[in-house]
């Protein structure tokens, strides 16, 4: 058994970690004050346009698309390490174009659906969103009640659709739906690429989110969509579904270790700085813990993202690993962020330091794909089988 990075796995993380000290991180106080002064979390859209020119020169986009389209077609494993540096900072910045939906489209589409969507979004070109959670199901999607129906060659879909991320922006959403009513997650329902703007795909208002983020609610009413605009199969919208979610939470996994570990480097920076009571913080047994099990829970994490990122990338079932390092590494995260910012005290409570910033988009970690209570369930499902 190796346990060593690949070579050239670990170059690349390397020079993502350069990128995000040389690019990202010089914004960041920028980024505090403009969200503490209530313009929201963001960069200007002039440093966006130069930071997405030196991303690109460093071959930093399309790292997990096909080559052929020009990406890099790395395997999950390799995105790890990318992630994980990408998230000490919280500059919001994003590599083009976000591997979830990439991996589901990649799964999914057809000659023309490729050319007319894949291709753009892997140049950069479009944004996409993607609607699944209604009203009535979140954590449990199958329970879903937007449906499509069959009009000649089109589909016709009504329904409601909230908490979507990006979906007044998006150049597309993939729009889950009930293509059959009996058979549901097994095989009723199926994905359709909605174009922004598509007469009866109604933004009805955005909702602001905990930590800067802003989600969407959309009533869908008599949306018409062109029957090769179905992605994948009808009915087989599920399993690609489940891909999609699975790619976003070792991506999650991969952000608490980035975010956990930069959270315990200012650990170790400051206590020993901060004298209490005649002594440094470091000299003090409750501190010393703290900073014992950051480094030990974020080497176990990092471990099991790189375990499941390996059997993902062999196509193996990790259902039971993806349930377990969602919950697990978000919640580690949390945990140690939370006291990083205890051990800064008052300047822990202030918004010139990215920690705060960190536990808000940690809590809602805590929540989207799939809530911590519903993975560990999942679990102890899985393990109890028909024990229960
Ligand atoms: C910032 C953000 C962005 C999001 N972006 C998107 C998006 O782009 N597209 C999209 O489709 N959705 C998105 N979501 C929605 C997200 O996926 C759902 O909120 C999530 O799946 C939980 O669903 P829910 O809110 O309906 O909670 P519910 O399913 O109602 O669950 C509520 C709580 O009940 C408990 N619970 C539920 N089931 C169980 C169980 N089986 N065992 C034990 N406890 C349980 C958990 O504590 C859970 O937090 C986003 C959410 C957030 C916060």
């Amino acid at each position: 058994m190796d346990f060593e990075i690949a070579e050239e796995h670990r170059m690349l993380k390397d020079l993502v970690a350069r990128f995000v000290a040389d690019q990202l991180m010089p914004l960041e106080a920028g980024v505090l004050a403009g969200e503490a002064a209530g313009k929201g979390l963001g960069i200007d859209e002039a440093d966006r346009i130069r930071i997405d020119k030196v991303s690109k020169e460093l071959g930093l986009w399309g790292l997990d698309a096909p080559e052929d389209i020009g990406g890099a077609d790395l395997p999950n494993v390799a995105l790890i390490g990318v992630n994980e540096e990408l998230a000490k900072t919280v500059t919001p910045y994003t590599l083009p174009p976000d591997s979830p939906n990439l991996r589901m489209l990649m799964a999914t589409v057809n000659e023309r659906q490729r050319v007319a969507y894949l291709e753009p979004y892997v140049r950069g070109e479009a944004v996409s969103a993607i609607a699944i959670s209604e009203p009535g199901a979140g954590g449990d999607p199958a329970g879903m009640t937007t449906h499509a129906d069959r009009d000649g060659d089109d589909w016709v879909i009504n329904g409601r659709k909230i908490w979507i991320s990006r979906a007044a922006d998006a150049d597309f959403t993939i729009l889950m739906a009930i293509t059959d009513k009996e058979k549901r997650a097994r095989g009723g329902i199926s994905a359709f690429l909605i174009d922004k703007g598509a007469p009866g795909f109604n933004v009805l208002r955005a909702i602001p989110m905990v930590g800067g983020a802003v989600t969407y609610e959309i009533a869908i009413e008599d949306c018409r969509v062109e029957g090769w605009k179905l992605l994948g199969t009808e009915g087989n919208g599920f399993a690609p579904m489940q891909l999609r979610l699975g790619t976003r939470r070792i991506q999650m996994a991969a952000w608490s270790v980035g975010m956990a570990q930069r959270a315990l480097d200012m650990m170790v920076e400051y206590a020993p700085q901060r004298v209490t009571f005649g002594q440094p913080l470091s000299e003090r047994g409750a501190i010393q813990w703290w900073i014992a099990d950051a480094a030990t829970k974020i080497h176990a994490t990092r471990l099991m993202a790189y375990d499941c990122a390996w059997k993902l990338d062999q196509g193996r079932d990790v259902r039971l690993e993806m349930s377990m390092i969602k919950a697990f590494a978000v919640e580690m995260a949390y945990e140690v962020v939370d006291h990083a910012m205890q051990l800064f005290g008052a300047m822990g409570m202030t918004r010139e330091l990215p920690l705060q910033q960190m536990a808000a988009k940690l809590r809602v970690m805590r929540i989207y794909e799939g809530p911590t209570e519903v993975h560990k369930w999942v679990v102890a499902r899985t393990l109890l089988g028909g024990r229960r």
